[in-house]
């Protein structure tokens, strides 16, 4: 049985690019309209020779009543059946009271946690991370999934929480 990797969050930050490149190819659904991921997904994944499953979670209306709800319960569920999560933050946003909520229920979990400050796609975005501290989750780690800057040194980081 594979160490199962979930990653959850609030829509539209970039969960499903981030599953691609742990992937290394297109699967796991990405839109700009937020919301597109079915419930959750699982993929077999490969790093530095260690396989992995990771779970894309998603596919709530951005908009809907209860969507801070669902993404709680979703978070809930990983603290259960995750042997690691990743909290995905758009970092050029900060965090939202969606992000609070999701930490919130993460600051309990038994499983280790890492909060991965998404979109960071340059150099001197870097910055627009440490207000993520405040999440009370530890460092944020800067990482663009879309350009892959910083992915590898984040899952190095998930291969040792494992
Ligand atoms: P999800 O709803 O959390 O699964 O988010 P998606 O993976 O579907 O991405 C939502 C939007 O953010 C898409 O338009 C992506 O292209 C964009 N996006 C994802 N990662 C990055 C990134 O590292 N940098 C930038 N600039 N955009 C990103
Ligand atoms: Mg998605």
């Amino acid at each position: 049985v594979l160490p199962v990797v979930a990653i959850v969050g609030r829509p539209n930050v970039g969960k499903s690019t981030l599953v691609n490149r742990i992937l290394g190819r297109r699967e796991a659904v990405v839109e700009d309209v937020p919301g597109v991921t079915r419930d959750r997904v699982s993929y077999k994944a490969e790093w530095t020779g260690r396989q992995f499953m990771v779970t894309d979670t998603g596919g709530w209306e951005p908009d809907a009543k209860g969507m801070g709800m669902a993404i709680a319960t979703q978070a809930e569920l990983a603290m259960r059946t995750a042997d690691a999560i990743v909290v995905v933050v758009d970092a050029t946003v900060g965090a939202t009271a969606t992000d609070e909520a999701v930490a919130r229920v993460l600051r309990r979990s038994k499983a280790p946690v890492l909060l991965a400050a998404n979109k960071v796609d340059s150099e001197r975005m870097e910055a627009e991370a440490a207000s993520l501290w405040s999440l009370g989750l530890g460092e944020p780690y800067t990482i663009s999934a879309a350009h892959g800057r910083g992915t590898g040194d984040l899952l190095d980081r998930i291969l040792e929480a494992l």
